[in-house]
């Protein structure tokens, strides 16, 4: 290519153009030669070169933008400083490499905004994979991973817009993409693809994955369709978007599996280890057959829904905190026990000794004073005085020594007497872990079960009142439906909470049902009992239930009732149930009280 211009700074633009277009380094040499070519002038060495960089510069004074670089081009020029020279001038052109002079930045710029765009065939889903292959692939190669993002950046941008025919940016189904759809070429497969890549799997290896999927149908029948449709399909796949498609089913696919395969081994596992730390216990159990009675029916009740793993790991946590709990108790109890049978024993002791030795004290006194009546003897009567007041002595001794004794062992006794009464508590609260709902820690029903027995006996016996109130959440369904199941869950969780800790400790709360609590108030009359459930109510109203970061009011309908003498548990409960029925129908968020 000649070129009969002979204006340096022309000629030196030619000569850019020239070896940025043939990808040629910017030596000296290259700029003489080309511009040597391109001027049709014989180039000459060093001079040459020389004048070739000055046309450079020249060129460059031009705009305003590459002044500043012509400035100190010139000045390196003049210094001879060939180097330099070389450097100011690669600043100004692509690297034949294909590295491009575009900065990290603006490639990280470019792509973030290609990313948003929409484009056809390309959701960002499938932008964000493309572009989490590239960075695992060439994470360790910045240069390459510079080329390849700004690569995939391009492929992106060349991709016709979505919207300029109707089409949803989904991955398109069935026959080969067009040219536009081909340049979306990352995907979840982890093969990158070049335009004009072989994209068909080889046959061998096709027909090995769809044998191997295959495989697998003796072992999973449920799951024979799936397997049976990704095995057609890994030997149908012809173009690379099949293949992003395909492999994306099939990690579903093997995802699927593995949860299946993990799920049923960790369910077994679980079950051992719950089969086992009962039959390690049993001993320790049989001794409270009503406890080993509660873990039964635990088991019995995990072992007849779909076994899950939650619902395995917490009853096993629950069970070892029992058993570990139980253990120490037991141990401590029956200490304790002792302790107090040998001090009862010790007190008995005393007690014998003290009215045996009184006893005879006064048998002796007796004897003494028929002695001293009839004597008129003086010597025989000190002597009896002697006897009196020895004898007197020894009683005073003991009784002293048994009354100090009395009262330490007394002390001793109601120590031990408050010791297995808190232990007792505590027992009876760690066996309480299994009458616990596991959701919100209150009664479930069977805790309900055995908290009212024992009230209402107790009751009976003392002729103390009992009251029971109903409660249901207001409105709950809605809660559920806009908030999800989980945001009803826990604001199942936080209603149990904000009750148990407004209420007394000796009153308990009991999960009745879905939504529906019921509270055992001992010791108080309907009166007091309603204002309870109202002043439960603004607990609430302070106490809000937070989610995603809103505070929402939890309200109830309350029915309560007090409990006749003798009356059963499904009676009581039955007239709280109608009162609190009275409560929905008169607008709710009430108490009100039954007949
Ligand atoms: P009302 O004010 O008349 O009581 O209306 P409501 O929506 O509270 O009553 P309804 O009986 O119609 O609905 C109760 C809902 O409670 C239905 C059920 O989906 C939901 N529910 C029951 N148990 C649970 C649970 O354990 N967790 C969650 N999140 N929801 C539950
Ligand atoms: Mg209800
Ligand atoms: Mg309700």
């Amino acid at each position: 290519m000649k070129n009969s211009s002979s204006n340096p700074s022309e000629l030196a633009r030619e000569t850019l153009k020239t070896l940025a277009a043939r990808k040629m380094p910017p030596t000296p040499d290259n700029y003489t030669r080309i511009y040597a070519e391109i001027g049709g002038t014989p180039a000459d060495g060093e001079r040459g070169a020389e004048i070739v960089l000055r046309g450079i510069a020249e060129y460059l004074a031009q705009t305003p933008k590459t002044a500043p670089v012509s400035i100190s081009l010139k000045k390196v020029i003049g210094a001879e400083d060939w180097d330099q020279c070389l450097k100011e001038i690669e600043k100004l052109l692509p690297r034949p490499s294909g590295e491009s002079t575009q900065s990290w930045s603006e490639l990280i710029r470019d792509l973030l905004h290609q990313l948003e765009v929409p484009h056809k065939g390309l959701t960002i889903t499938r932008k964000k994979e493309g572009l989490e292959t590239v960075l695992k692939r060439f994470a360790a190669n910045p240069e390459t991973l510079f080329d390849k993002l700004n690569g995939l950046m391009r492929s992106w941008a060349e991709s016709p817009l979505a919207g300029s025919n109707a089409e949803d940016g989904s991955v398109p189904p069935g026959p080969p993409p067009t040219e536009g759809a081909m340049a979306a070429p990352i995907s979840a497969s982890t093969t990158l693809h070049v335009p004009g890549e072989e994209v068909g799997l080889p046959a061998r290896f096709a027909a090995l994955l769809a044998q191997t999927l295959e495989g697998i149908l003796g072992t999973l029948p449920e799951l024979n369709q799936e397997v049976q449709a990704l095995a057609q399909q890994v030997r149908d796949v012809k173009t690379h978007d099949q293949l992003t498609v395909f492999t994306k089913l099939l990690r579903q696919f093997l995802l699927k599996v593995e949860l299946r395969a993990g799920d049923q081994a960790k369910v077994h596992e679980g079950l051992l280890r719950l089969l086992r730390l009962l039959v390690e216990n049993i001993g320790e159990m049989v001794e409270d057959e009503e406890w080993l009675h509660g873990q039964i029916v635990i088991l019995q009740e995990i072992i007849a829904k779909p076994v899950d793993r939650r619902a395995i790991a917490d009853a096993e946590r629950g069970l070892r905190d029992a058993i570990i709990k139980q253990g120490l108790l037991k141990q401590s109890l029956s200490e304790a026990k002792t302790t107090l049978k040998h001090l009862m024993t010790t007190f008995i002791d005393r007690l014998g000794e003290i009215t045996e030795s009184t006893g005879e004290y006064h048998q002796k006194i007796d004897g003494y004073s028929k002695k001293i009546s009839k004597s008129n003897n003086i010597t025989e009567l000190s002597h009896l005085l002697e006897d009196i007041m020895q004898d007197t002595r020894i009683i005073q001794a003991s009784a002293l020594r048994s009354h100090e004794e009395l009262v330490g062992t007394r002390k001793q006794v109601h120590e031990a007497e408050d010791k297995i009464k808190k232990l007792e508590q505590e027992l009876a609260q760690v066996s309480e872990l299994v009458h616990q709902d596991q959701l919100t820690g209150a009664l479930n029903r069977r805790g309900l079960d055995e908290a009212f027995d024992r009230e209402a006996t107790r009751a009976d016996r003392s002729h103390t009142p009992v009251c029971v109130a109903l409660l249901d959440i207001d409105n709950f369904k809605r809660l559920n439906d806009t908030r999800g199941h989980q945001a009803g869950d826990q604001a199942l969780v936080h209603l149990s909470h904000v009750v148990k800790e407004a209420l007394r400790p000796s009153d308990m709360v009991a999960r009745y049902g879905g939504e529906e609590f019921i509270i055992v108030l001992p010791g108080i009359g309907i009166v007091e009992a309603a204002a309870t459930v109202e002043r439960l109510q603004r607990e609430l109203t302070k106490q809000f239930f937070m989610h995603d970061n809103e505070r929402i009011l939890i309200t109830f309908s309350a029915g309560v009732a007090l409990r006749a003498p003798q009356e059963p548990q499904d009676d009581v409960i039955g007239r709280a149930d109608k009162a609190m029925y009275q409560a929905k129908k008169t607008g709710k968020n009430r108490v009100v009280v039954a007949e």
